[in-house]
């Protein structure tokens, strides 16, 4: 799993880490019925984004009905796909220094650095 989000060079292959984190995603709504179908009938035919999946989870309704965990596994994908989308996937939340492409690939959620995460 972890080599398939790195390229041969070693550099962190994103096209592929996006793909993961959003099938990741859809796997998480498919355990949470209520929610794909909350998505489902707030956007009816139009395949659940995401983007659209964020909004309704900040929303406090949808909230009740995810436990703790899948919120926290949900919202860490959402944060990982924003920081794609803004460029700052790879910068440690902490100290701002470059995350090791190794330590992505295997934890592809992670906001920080090795060094801040061992603090
Ligand atoms: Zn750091």
């Amino acid at each position: 799993m972890a080599t398939e989000l790195l390229k041969p060079d070693g550099t962190l292959d994103i096209d592929a880490i996006r793909q993961h984190l959003t099938d990741e995603f859809t796997a998480i709504l498919d355990r949470h019925g209520k929610i794909r179908d909350h998505l489902q009938n707030v956007d009816r035919g139009k395949e659940t984004d995401w983007r659209d999946a964020a909004q309704l989870i900040e929303n406090d309704e949808v909230l009740e009905v995810l436990e703790h965990n899948g919120r926290e596994a949900i919202m860490g994908i959402v944060n990982a796909l924003r920081r794609i989308d803004e460029g700052t996937y790879t910068v440690c939340t902490r100290c701002g220094g470059e995350i090791d492409p190794r330590r992505l690939a295997a934890l592809p959620t992670t906001t920080l650095c090795v060094r801040c995460a061992d603090q």
